[in-house]
């Protein structure tokens, strides 16, 4: 068994995470995670995934 291969493949499938916000424009803040990612504007707090 290969877990990192697996990790690997489903990392592959979610798409790009947002750099910046386009209804504020301003910058996210990204967090990858295992199962895929999280952003939030740092100027609203909102959370996006
Ligand atoms: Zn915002």
């Amino acid at each position: 068994m290969s877990e990192g291969g697996h990790a690997a493949c489903v990392a592959a499938r979610e798409p790009e995470p947002p750099r910046h916000r386009s209804a504020c424009r301003r910058r996210l803040v990204v967090q990858v995670t295992p199962t895929g990612w999280s952003a939030h504007c740092v100027e609203h707090g909102m959370l996006i995934s």
